[in-house]
């Protein structure tokens, strides 16, 4: 290091500290990326690469971006996943003495972008910690610097862990290097695939140093106002998340105003399966928010809405009064009619205020920002007085909350211009009027200005030089052209400056005199805008907290009106929400089948649970009838109902549910390593170690990813634990195409058998999309193979087999005798169903003609 130029050890000494990012050195109006860096940001970048020392032994790679632009290209390392530490001069370099003194400002990575316009606007976008809590716990903190929301929880175990992170779906998570850490690691690892990762020391996730540095961020006594004094793994997840925060962001946190506990048993549980398979927020298909729940939802008219609804749905509440308060003001909104729309249209231009607000906490907002704030700040009048007109409780709070912050539209209006530049270091932000020394300085320029301006005519009649012209350049700011054939007229006063091909310049003395009055206001004038500027940005910023409390209560309301929208637009009822144990739906639709569904009139159904008589239903029936369809439409009214939505039906009644439980479909994990099968085992593994009689559960198709007689088997016995054990007898829908499950209403009490009724019609099948009482009798397979386009010769084939395989054979006529070790195999992977209607009628047919009433003991084990 002692051979490098002083820069150079300035930048080591700096690149030292943040080794894991690629550093921007501030070099004059550049950043220059050195070494390392330097490759792997021209390669993404794709700029050049160059080097210091050309030609000299040590080389170093180099490449930099304008500052002034630097932004896609900050926003491209990161969407690589890079981190980049923005080093910047923090002296005027004319005032330094030797090198300039140079310091990290802030660091972006992938969970803590600020530059918002680089992100989705209705997601969030968080960062999250995980640290060990008492008694095998963990405590899990969120924070989205752009919005400010910073909030905490303690999970039990790492099921809870696995579904928190799937609700909150991090950008960046923070794990410690400890072994602790890597076995996190290693139990998330599918979680975290799409997201960074980082890791940091031991020490940052220490609880005593967590509560000491969050007790004096917050400037507070003790964590008991926050909620999670008590609770260990809380604190220092969060204690992490404010380290990480401090040493990215250094200074510029204002707007993380507090700390919220939260506790996952305030909402219903939906485990990672779960919320895939319902296709909450995201479709299986692509991932992609149209066709989700959510893409169906989601009419909200401002960004902070579309974010909370969508924090609604992965969160559903366990707490009845406060989904009756959703609903009660969702149905004076829906029964509101004009004045909803009104409200609506209010909010249709109201700005992002939770990221325009971070953005000034920030110091990275310019004028125009501010112009924003203001403009959305000034709708809240009227946003207030139409919510007045309201009278539920949830509706009238939020008029209260939504604090109409007409001091900072006011401060705003006053000060900055309507339409001011992006640039703060020109001028031209201030209104006139609003700093008496600024517009003494605008005076001053604009006379000296009309002067200059005046001088052209007066010169040009004294002198009689008809095209005489009054010039400014940068080198010699004013000056008088003459051009050469009119040189003899030029006056004793002027003074020869600069001889041209055909003219000649000149200055006078009063000339000069108002050029320094106008040049020197000017520089004045922009010095004093921006101070100006920073000035009323601090004053907006001191009112952060207020500003947020704002924008909640709008996003608030923004969500209950984009519900009550969808169920007056959908006819959705709402539904009596209680704590019995009945889940009872009349005329149920499926909020997004029906919507999708151009085609096809959707046709509604009926289900009725509870756990005294139906609590397990048997559903079979045809492929493609619509079994998951119906199972689906049950879980995903439940949930709605829960997060205070009216819901797709005529008439519904929902006992809480706790949790809701889905093992649909044979999805396909290869990508994560493991088997069909093993997915599905593990899924229904955790179903069965988690449910709890509150909860739902839906299962569709157990046991398909194995041979028929270990799937039947399985599924039976999956079935009879769900009925038999008290601890998990939870309302259950079971799709099935095992026939033999039917069997289990017989001998168990409260399973019902349904099937989705179907028409035969000339060998033909048609879905009547019915969901009704008793077993199917047929699997149809054929006909909806052949309703798929599966060639005729086939059709006609499989028929001839099901045929033999009904009378007892394997296979059928002209079939090739196979090999010997062959027909074994074939016989091994025998799928014959565990109770054929053909092969062992006799035996059925003797053990049914049994009267068990009067059989004696050794009769019967004869
Ligand atoms: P299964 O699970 O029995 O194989 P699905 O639930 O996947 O069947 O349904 C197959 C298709 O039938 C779905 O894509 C859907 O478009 C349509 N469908 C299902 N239920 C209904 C219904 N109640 N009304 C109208 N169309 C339906």
């Amino acid at each position: 290091m002692s051979q490098q130029t002083p820069m150079m050890r300035q930048y080591l000494e700096i690149k030292s500290g943040y080794s894991d990012a690629i550093l921007f050195f501030r070099l004059g109006d550049f950043y220059e990326m050195f070494m390392e860096d330097a490759v792997i940001a021209s390669r993404i970048l794709d700029i050049t690469l160059t080097s210091r020392n050309k030609g000299a032994d040590e080389e170093i790679p180099l490449c930099g971006v304008p500052y002034h632009s630097c932004q896609p290209y900050i926003n491209k390392l990161v969407a690589h996943g890079y981190k980049v530490a923005i080093c910047e001069q923090v002296e005027d370099p004319r005032a330094a003495k030797g090198i300039v003194r140079r310091e990290v400002v802030r660091v972006i990575s992938p969970g803590l972008v600020v530059d918002t316009d680089s992100l989705a606007p209705n997601e969030n976008n968080f960062l999250c910690a995980i640290a060990p809590g008492g008694d095998g716990g963990w405590g899990l903190a969120v924070i989205d610097i752009t919005t400010g929301e910073f909030r905490t929880t303690e999970l039990s175990d790492i099921a809870g862990v696995r579904s928190e992170l799937a609700s909150v779906q991090p950008r960046e998570i923070v794990l410690s290097e400890e072994g602790w850490g890597d076995e996190l690691q290693k139990k998330l690892a599918d979680l975290i695939a799409g997201c960074m990762l980082t890791r940091l020391p031991e020490w940052v996730f220490d609880v005593d140093r967590a509560r000491e540095e969050l007790q004096s961020f917050f400037a507070v006594g003790g964590l008991e106002a926050f909620g999670c004094a008590h609770l260990p793994g809380a604190v220092a997840a969060a204690g992490a998340v404010l380290h990480v925060l401090k040493e990215t962001q250094k200074e510029n946190l204002p707007h993380i105003e507090r700390l919220a506990t939260y506790q996952a048993h305030e909402y219903m549980v939906l485990d990672e399966a779960t919320r895939r398979n319902l296709e909450l927020t995201a479709t299986l298909y692509d991932g992609q928010r149209r066709g989700s729940l959510l893409g169906v939802l989601d009419r909200t008219m401002t960004a902070m809405g579309g974010r909370k609804l969508k924090k609604w749905i992965s969160q559903p509440l366990l707490d009845i009064d406060r989904i009756r308060r959703r609903q009660e003001a969702i149905g004076e909104l829906v029964e509101s009619g004009l004045a909803r729309n009104d409200l609506r249209a209010a909010l249709d231009g109201v700005y992002d205020l939770e990221r325009l607000n971070a953005k000034i906490s920030m110091a990275t907002a310019n004028a125009k920002d501010l112009v924003a704030l203001k403009n959305s700040l000034l709708r809240l009048p009227e946003i207030i007085d139409r919510l007045e007109g309201f009278e539920r409780q949830l509706l009238a709070d939020l008029a209260r909350r939504i604090d109409p912050l007409s001091d900072l539209a006011e401060l705003i209006g006053r000060a900055i211009v309507d339409d001011p530049p992006f640039v703060l270091r020109e001028g031209g932000l201030i209104r006139d009027g609003y700093h008496a020394e600024l517009d003494e300085l605008r005076l001053i320029s604009r006379e000296g200005k009309n002067w200059i301006a005046g001088l052209e005519q007066r010169e040009r009649e004294r002198t009689g030089i008809g095209n005489l012209r009054i010039r400014f350049n940068k080198v010699f700011g004013y000056f008088i052209e003459v051009t050469r054939s009119h040189l003899d007229k030029v006056p004793e006063d002027y003074e020869r400056k600069q001889t041209l091909a055909n003219a000649e310049r000149f200055i006078t003395a009063d000339l000069k005199d108002y050029e320094s009055k106008v040049l020197g206001a000017e520089e004045k004038l922009v010095e004093l805008e921006y101070d100006l500027f920073q000035d009323v940005r601090r004053q907006v910023v001191a009112e952060a907290g207020r500003i947020q409390q704002t924008a909640d209560a709008l996003a608030e309301l923004d969500v209950l009106c984009s519900l009550a929208d969808l169920a007056h637009d959908r006819n959705y009822v709402c539904p009596q929400v209680d704590d019995s144990d009945v889940l009872e739906i009349v005329e149920g639709r499926h909020p997004v089948v029906e919507a999708m569904n151009l085609g096809e009139r959707f046709v509604p159904n009926d289900v009725r649970m509870d756990c005294r008589e139906n609590q397990l239903l048997i559903i079979t029936g045809p492929n493609m009838a619509g079994k998951s369809t119906f199972m689906r439409q049950v879980a995903l009214i439940t949930l709605l109902a829960q997060i205070g939505s009216h819901v797709p039906a005529r008439k519904v009644r929902i006992g809480l549910v706790d949790r809701i439980f889905t093992r649909v479909g044979a999805s396909d994990n290869l990508a994560r390593g493991q088997s069909t099968f093993m997915v599905e085992m593990t899924e229904t593994a955790n179903i069965l170690n988690h449910a709890t009689p509150r909860s739902l559960i839906v299962l569709d198709e157990i046991g398909r990813g194995t041979s028929t007689f270990d799937g039947v088997s399985i599924a039976w016995a999956v079935a009879e634990y769900l009925h038999d054990n008290p601890q998990v007898a939870a309302r259950t829908l079971f799709a099935t195409h095992y026939h033999e499950l039917t069997d289990l209403a017989l001998t168990r009490e409260r399973v019902e058998n349904y099937n989705v009724a179907v028409k035969e019609w000339n060998d033909q099948i048609v879905f009547l999309r019915r969901i009704v009482k008793g077993g199917a009798s047929h699997s149809y397979g054929i006909q909806v193979a052949r309703l798929a386009g599966l060639p005729p010769a086939v059709i006609d084939r499989a028929k001839e087999v099901l045929r033999n395989l009904e009378a007892g054979e394997f296979v059928g006529e002209g079939v090739p005798r196979l090999s010997r070790g062959k027909r074994e195999q074939v016989r091994e992977a025998d799928q014959l169903p565990l109770f054929a209607a053909g092969g062992d009628d006799r035996l059925r047919q003797k053990l049914e003609e049994i009267d068990i009433e009067v059989l004696t003991p050794l009769e019967a084990l004869n």
